[in-house]
């Protein structure tokens, strides 16, 4: 599939291979893109950038448009982004149904500008501008409700954008691009494909102002230094090893098939899903067999195409062998590996990872420290709360973390002295709201997403100052 370059199909389409992870059938091939589509890209965006700047009610009306032609396609983006992405087809639809939410809601919200002062003298007005060209740099686990948390708060803004998709997941965000730049104006929407390479060239290049990033912390450090010569704003949504708390009051019947979904949906592969639950040594063996119950009778592990499916492969072979080596790490350390849910892949040639739980580690053992990325949890037992608490806060992440407590109070204080970005009683995460700002502290990240506070972080301040009366001093 070709990249949108200025409004159009651009370059060969060819070079890199996009495979089924279940199948290992190759369903596309997308360009590895060079330096002159890069600039070409750049070009486009800056010369979109004055006219779509300039009028509000264009935009929405213009972004309207992008709603009704990617509802118009919907069940073709929804078999699309489960074959490459390798997630059950009804979970496709969510994700698209997700994106077409926060795009709805960044068509609808109010902007206005704020008057800091006003009287006969002078007025005195905080407005929001464009930063400019944005580079969006989207990973393979969501990648079109990732690209939606960036794009649509963008583009209402009225900055122009160039994204570059994960190339293990780029199909669905090429073919929306090709979708929305049937109705936008040309040059606001270019996409870019290909690995690191092409990443870098957009982190480093001068003609881009500002670059939103989700990925991994490592490449997230690689990007702000890429983009330090040439001082650009940066939004990073990197890594998170979310954990759990049970207390030792918590009702495991309404826990745990929370813990189950938070943790599993999507093979694991999300940021903010549970990624280890700390629960009193008392509960883990009542933990672990609830757990083990659960998800027989609901995971079923397959080809996300099947209707009966579940849950699917991870996203690639890369991904696939870290999961695979965290649990065999788990087991040389002595963790005891319970299997979880149907599997319905043996069959099947691709990068499938039975789920499992993984008792009796401790907290420095890899599969509890590291953050797994896939079907993997660890259940590990702790008898000091505080001590807990803060072994968790002097760790690298911060993305979200949820205390589990039949007293709300009890919980709500807990979650008070937890460090993370997202802190959740009762509950853990669940898919974007619109209106509730997302991101990470420590080496989560930095900047928000969503709601208002998302606005902020895709716009500049300028402050207008009029003077009305000039008064001889
Ligand atoms: P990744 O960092 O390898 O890649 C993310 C994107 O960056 C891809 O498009 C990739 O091609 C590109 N890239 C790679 N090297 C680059 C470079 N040097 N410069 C610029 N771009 C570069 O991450 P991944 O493996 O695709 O995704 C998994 C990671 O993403 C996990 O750590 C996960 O927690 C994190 N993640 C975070 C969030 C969040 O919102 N906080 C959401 C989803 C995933």
């Amino acid at each position: 599939m070709k990249n949108s370059i200025n409004g159009g199909a651009s370059g060969s389409g060819t070079g890199l291979d996009v495979v089924n992870p279940a199948t290992l059938e190759v369903i596309d091939t997308i360009e590895d893109c060079g330096r002159d589509a890069v600039d070409l890209a750049v070009s486009a965006a800056r010369d979109a950038l004055r006219p779509w700047a300039t009028s509000d009610e264009t935009r929405r009306t213009a972004m309207r448009a992008c709603h009704t032609v990617l509802t118009e396609h919907e069940d073709e983006l929804a078999e699309l982004l489960s074959r490459e992405q390798g997630k059950p087809v009804a979970q496709a639809y969510q994700e698209l149904r997700g994106s077409a939410r926060i795009l709805d809601w960044y068509i609808d919200v109010s902007l206005p500008d704020e008057i800091l002062r006003e009287n006969e003298n002078e007025l005195v007005v905080a407005r929001r501008r464009p930063i400019g060209v944005l580079g969006l740099v989207v990973p393979w686990n969501f990648p079109v409700t990732i690209l939606s948390m960036k794009l649509w708060a963008a583009i209402r803004t009225g900055n122009t954008v160039i994204v570059k998709p994960a190339p293990t997941a780029p199909l669905t965000v090429l073919r929306l691009a090709e979708l929305v730049n049937t109705v936008l104006p040309r040059g606001v929407v270019n996409t870019v494909t290909g690995g690191a390479d092409v990443g870098q060239m957009l982190t480093s290049h001068p003609g881009i102002d500002s670059i939103s990033f989700t990925g991994s912390t490592a490449t997230g450090a690689a990007v702000m230094a890429s983009a330090a010569p040439t001082l650009k704003r940066l939004t990073l949504e990197l890594g998170g090893n979310d954990p759990a708390i049970l207390l030792d009051d918590v009702d495991l019947t309404t826990a745990v098939p929370m813990l189950v979904r938070s943790a599993f949906h999507n093979a694991g592969q999300v940021c903010q899903a549970i990624k280890r639950v700390f629960v009193p040594t008392a509960l883990v063996e009542d933990v672990v067999s609830q757990m083990v119950d659960h998800a027989r009778a609901t995971m079923v592990i397959g080809r996300g195409q099947d209707a009966d499916v579940t849950l699917g492969p991870v996203n690639n072979g890369a991904q696939q062998k870290i999961v695979q080596d965290l649990v065999a790490d788990a087991v040389d350390q002595g963790g005891k590996v319970h299997e979880l849910g149907t599997a319905r892949f043996d069959a099947l040639p691709g990068y499938f990872v039975r789920p499992v739980v993984v008792s009796g580690l401790s907290l420095t053992d890899r599969l509890v420290a590291e953050e797994q990325f896939g079907p993997a949890l660890p259940v590990v037992a702790y008898d000091d709360l505080d001590a807990l608490v803060a072994h968790l806060n002097a760790e690298d992440f911060g993305l979200d973390a949820s205390v589990w407590s039949a007293n709300e109070a009890r919980a709500v204080e807990v979650a008070t002295w937890i460090h993370a970005g997202q802190v959740y009683v009762n509950t853990h995460a669940g898919p974007p709201d619109p209106e509730i700002p997302f991101g990470g502290v420590k080496k989560s990240g930095f900047g928000r997403e969503l709601g208002l506070r998302g606005v902020d972080d895709v716009t500049d301040l300028q402050v207008l100052k009029v003077a009305r009366a000039v008064r001889p001093s």
